[in-house]
């Protein structure tokens, strides 16, 4: 299997460091607002990732983080306030809530996509024993100072520094036109605590009250769980610099050895041909989605459906694309299960050849289009082997290598759709109608559902929706 490595810019053939098992960390959310359908492609980029990697045998421990304090409003200068505690303040919340919040949207959402639960989640907010003891390690190592309370990374002590973003010490200085902070001996120099009497957060450290930086975080917490060097690192692009080369430089300082084996960045989307920004107004939300009724298969399809590395436009008619592509899959399944408990008959088509293809896209840098592409062709020939008569065994096994294929795609298996809002409104007023007797409002209640392309069925256990 090749893999695209950010660090030595060359596709790279993949082998766990522990036979037989991948420890991978995914930098995850900062939880101050929602993700966006471009955070959601990355995060999908590294779930799709842990599903091929497991569909070949291998054990994934995968690491998800949540970025609840550290994250600055200005990160590349190492300056500015706590995202999460600017949101606070806008809001009359505390911090704490604020995470819960958005963290909690954030784990529906990706209940909703039929995302994988990572074997760790860790929330910055409980690793700071770990991180103020990987802070001491550096400054034990004089790879770090502490000056007025605050704790900073000498970047010129670490000679690897700008091997990831190919920053170097020299372009940085010319580039630093901002204010230079007096503490740092080198404007490249990064906090890895500071110390904030304002600040909503605050833990006592031995060099002051404060918080940590949020590229020690990372470090901390990778390590905690994944050792001192593990196989793989995703993110998104924008994470390169400077928090992943952050990451590296203070962890390999302090362990002496390296830290990612493959560093895996995913580029950013487009809207519209236009990078998503608040000030463009185009932050699109899976909720958006939801309520424009797409199902989640439909916005999984779409999130999955591109190679991470690939610049990938998306639009509303992308979405409208994805119906028709899973309508064809999923047909092709329901097919092959009725075939299925027929008596044998017909001819299956190669499915040495299907899967050996399959799978030669995937090993190639997860070539999802390609992988996909595949999948509709084995629809095609299996739906004109249906044609000629395909039941019984030959079906049962087309099937069982379509189930396996959808393993590493999730769109065809995964659960009932989930209406939008609106109908799960309607819904309950259709209920409460009934209970009501009120016959007239329950109808209404039925009639505005139709009206959003859904039906209802009442059934004992409660309301059952169906896409019309
Ligand atoms: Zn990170």
């Amino acid at each position: 299997m090749k893999l695209y490595n950010s660090l030595s810019r060359t596709l790279e053939d993949f082998a766990p460091l522990e036979p037989g098992h991948v420890r991978m960390y995914n930098c995850g959310p900062t939880v101050y607002n929602d993700q966006h359908i471009g955070n959601y492609r990355t995060f999908a980029f590294a779930d799709t990732l842990r599903r091929w990697l497991e569909y070949k045998g291998l054990r994934v421990t995968q690491v998800i983080n949540i970025t609840d304090v550290g994250h600055l409003t200005q990160e590349h200068l190492d300056s500015g306030e706590d995202k999460v505690m600017v949101k606070a303040r806008e809001l009359g919340w505390t911090a704490e809530q604020v995470a819960g919040h958005f963290m909690e949207r954030y784990f529906q959402d990706r209940r909703i996509l039929f995302f994988q639960e990572p074997a760790h989640w860790t929330r910055a907010t409980r690793y700071v024993p770990e991180m103020i003891a990987l802070v001491k390690r550096l400054l034990e190592k004089g790879a770090a100072y502490a000056v007025g309370g605050n704790v900073y990374f000498d970047v010129a002590r670490f000679p690897g520094y700008g091997k990831l973003s190919g920053n170097s010490l020299e372009t940085l200085k010319a580039g630093a036109r901002i204010e230079i902070n007096p503490e740092k001996r080198n404007p490249a120099d990064f906090a890895l605590w500071k110390t904030d009497a304002k600040h909503l957060m605050q833990w006592d450290a031995p060099w002051g009250r404060g918080f940590p930086g949020w590229h020690i975080e990372c470090s901390a917490m990778s390590m905690k769980h994944l050792g001192e060097t593990f196989d793989l690192h995703t993110g998104g692009e924008d994470n390169i610099f400077p928090h992943h080369e952050c990451e590296i430089a203070q962890s390999e300082a302090a362990t002496g050895k390296p830290f990612v084996k493959v560093w895996l960045h995913a580029r950013h989307l487009l809207w519209d041909g236009e990078k998503i920004s608040k000030s463009k107004g185009n932050v699109v939300l899976v909720q958006q989605l939801l309520d424009k009724g797409y199902s989640p298969a439909e916005i999984r399809y779409v999130l999955v459906s591109t190679r991470y590395r690939q610049q990938v436009n998306f639009s509303w008619d992308l979405f409208d694309g994805a119906r028709p592509a899973l309508r064809k899959l999923a047909g092709f399944k329901a097919r092959l299960a009725e075939a299925a408990a027929k008596t044998d008959g017909g001819k299956a088509p190669d499915l040495e050849a299907v899967r050996a293809e399959f799978e030669a896209r995937m090993d190639d840098d997860l070539d999802v289009a390609g992988a996909l592409g595949v999948m509709h062709g084995f629809a095609g020939q299996g739906n004109a082997a249906l044609e000629g008569g395909l039941a019984g065994k030959g079906a049962r096994e087309t099937l069982a290598l379509l189930d396996r294929f959808d393993g590493v795609f999730a769109l065809l298996g995964g659960g009932e759709e989930r209406p939008p809002d609106e109908v799960l409104r309607l819904g309950g007023e259709r209920v409460a109608a009934r209970k009501a007797k009120d016959w007239k409002a329950a109808d209404a209640a039925r009639e505005g559902i139709q009206a959003l392309g859904w039906a209802v069925e009442d059934t004992k256990d409660g309301i059952k929706y169906r896409r019309l």
